[in-house]
């Protein structure tokens, strides 16, 4: 069967996510034409479930709060919450013209969460208060990303394709000439263009290809991103000779539930999570691992530390555990990004059974957790007599509130689970796609997830540094892209 020629384009955009889209609307700006193409019915990639916060320096928002802040900064923040290991390069490609970013979402309309610039305690923290966010996380950056964009439509600069999964790149004489795949009905469709951009997010959502890059020890983490995240750019690009960096780098997010119904993935973060960070809420629970034993200071402020912690853990799992005096009286431990969990949901989050386990004894909840009950019930001892005492000899944990003696007693599993790829395409400078001899492949560029964030964050998370370099090159890598068409350097 022949495929149906899509025809010629400036650029070809794969992925119509965070950095597809914003490639897409600074190309067709710059008077590119532009093929945008996406596997699902729908625009916007991760940005439905992601929590959005992004990050830059120099923006006229921090300017009208005082806040004295600069790109040299933001990449010595970066370069230190990254333990070095970012890469240089990009960070400062990126950070330098993220205020930019910033001050552009502004333009565009974006409606800004009022506390913000603020700092964001759920990963190491910045410096200084340089992370944003809108009032629907990341629902916002879409509603500007996608008004935007519908304009660029609607002059025809843009021509959409959704639901057109891209299967293959086109190869001629060495350079990548368009791309291949199947379109809505089924159907095959082929498009060439000037450049191609693979802009295909990340490949978390298939546990083994995730589990090739993952340190060994790592496959029981569990996935908390949406099902697109299937390493397509990541494989296409591959099978043409590109290059992969494999840096072994994992840190879990954590509070992620397992979800019963889809083993191996979390309940989805708009529904529910534990809220860890005791800048947001004073935890009142301890978490013990499967020998009933406690593993790390509840009330630890920094992210990381406890992230360390549960990686040790077997299975990288941890129980929360709890009674009824706690649940009484303390804020809702489950939450989510709209923050609409009251005390009383929770408490029939409790009576309903799905994820929270409920027994008389602690004997009895060590069993229905599938954690030691000697062990649980000697730590629960142990840790009630350092809330009496008002010290925890073993983790030297701060808060103590409550004892936990209350029947009935609950407990919750939560596993280590990971939302973003840590590895993918390696790329120059310019982002075009480097292969195996660290030479670009003509016609190939790539931008957002598919780069791996461990170029932008090292071995750690670094507050926006995944959504803002995918944003922020994205525009920049459609405006030079569309500046080469105009200048008749792409064939
Ligand atoms: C729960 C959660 C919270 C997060 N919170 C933050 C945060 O606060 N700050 C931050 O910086 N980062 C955050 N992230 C990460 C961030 O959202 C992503 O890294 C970023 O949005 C990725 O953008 P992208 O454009 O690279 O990919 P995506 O947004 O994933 O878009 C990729 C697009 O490509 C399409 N596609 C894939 N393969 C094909 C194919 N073969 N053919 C056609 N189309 C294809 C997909 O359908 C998708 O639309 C979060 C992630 C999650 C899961």
């Amino acid at each position: 069967m022949t495929a149906e020629d899509l025809g010629r384009f400036d650029v070809v955009i794969v992925g119509a996510g965070t950095g597809g889209m914003c490639a897409a609307i600074e190309a067709a700006a710059a008077g590119a034409r532009v093929l945008l193409l996406d596997k699902l019915p729908g625009m916007g990639g991760m940005l439905h479930i992601a929590n959005g916060e992004f990050s830059g320096a120099g923006s006229r928002r921090q300017a009208a709060r005082g806040i004295e802040d600069t790109p040299e900064r933001h990449f010595d923040d970066v370069m230190r919450l990254s333990h070095g290991k970012a890469d240089r390069d990009l960070v400062w490609r990126t950070v330098r013209a993220q205020g930019d970013t910033v001050d552009w979402l502004e333009d565009l309309g974006f409606d800004f969460d009022p506390a913000t610039p603020g700092l964001v305690h759920g990963h190491e923290v910045y410096a200084t208060p340089r992370t944003y966010w809108g009032v629907e996380l990341g629902r916002s950056v879409l509603r500007v990303l996608r008004r935007r964009l519908d304009e660029a439509v609607r002059s025809c600069a843009v021509l959409p394709l959704l639901g057109t999964r891209i299967r293959r790149l086109l190869v001629e004489d060495g350079r990548v000439t368009g791309v291949a795949g199947t379109g809505p009905g089924g159907r095959e469709v082929v498009a060439r263009g000037g450049a191609v951009v693979l802009a295909t997010g990340g490949y978390d959502a298939d546990p083994a290809l995730r589990n090739r890059f993952l340190p060994p020890g790592c496959e029981d983490a569990l996935v908390a991103c949406l099902g697109h995240a299937t390493g397509d750019g990541l494989v296409m690009a591959t099978e043409i000779g590109a290059d992969v960096s494999r840096d072994g780098h994992f840190i879990p997010v954590m509070g992620l539930i397992p979800d019963p119904g889809r083993p191996g993935f979390a309940v989805d973060y708009r529904e529910a999570f534990l809220e860890f960070a005791p800048a947001y809420r004073t935890p009142h629970e301890i978490w013990v691992n499967r020998d009933g034993e406690r593993f790390v200071a509840e009330d630890v402020t920094g992210p990381e530390r406890r992230e360390r912690a549960l990686l040790r853990q077997p299975g990288l799992a941890m129980h929360v555990v709890w009674d009824r005096a706690i649940a009484e009286t303390a804020e809702p431990l489950i939450r989510n990004g709209a923050g609409d969990w009251t005390r009383e949901r929770m408490a029939a989050e409790c009576a309903r059974g799905r994820w929270i386990a409920a027994a008389g004894t602690l004997e009895e909840l060590a069993g229905l957790l599938g954690v030691d009950a000697a062990g649980l019930t000697g730590t629960v001892r142990r840790y009630n007599a350092a809330v009496r005492a008002g010290h925890d000899p073993d983790h030297g944990r701060a808060k103590l509130p409550t004892p936990i003696e209350t029947p009935p007693f609950y407990g919750i599993t939560s596993v280590a689970a990971s939302l973003l790829s840590r590895d993918g395409l390696r790329v120059d400078g310019d982002l075009a796609v480097l292969d195996r001899e660290g030479v670009p492949i003509p016609g190939l560029h790539a931008v957002g997830e598919v780069l791996g964030n461990n170029v932008f964050a090292g071995d750690n998370y670094v507050g926006g540094m995944s959504v803002t370099p995918a944003m922020t090159l994205g525009r920049l890598l459609g405006a030079r892209l569309a500046a080469r068409a105009a200048a008749g350097d792409l064939p």
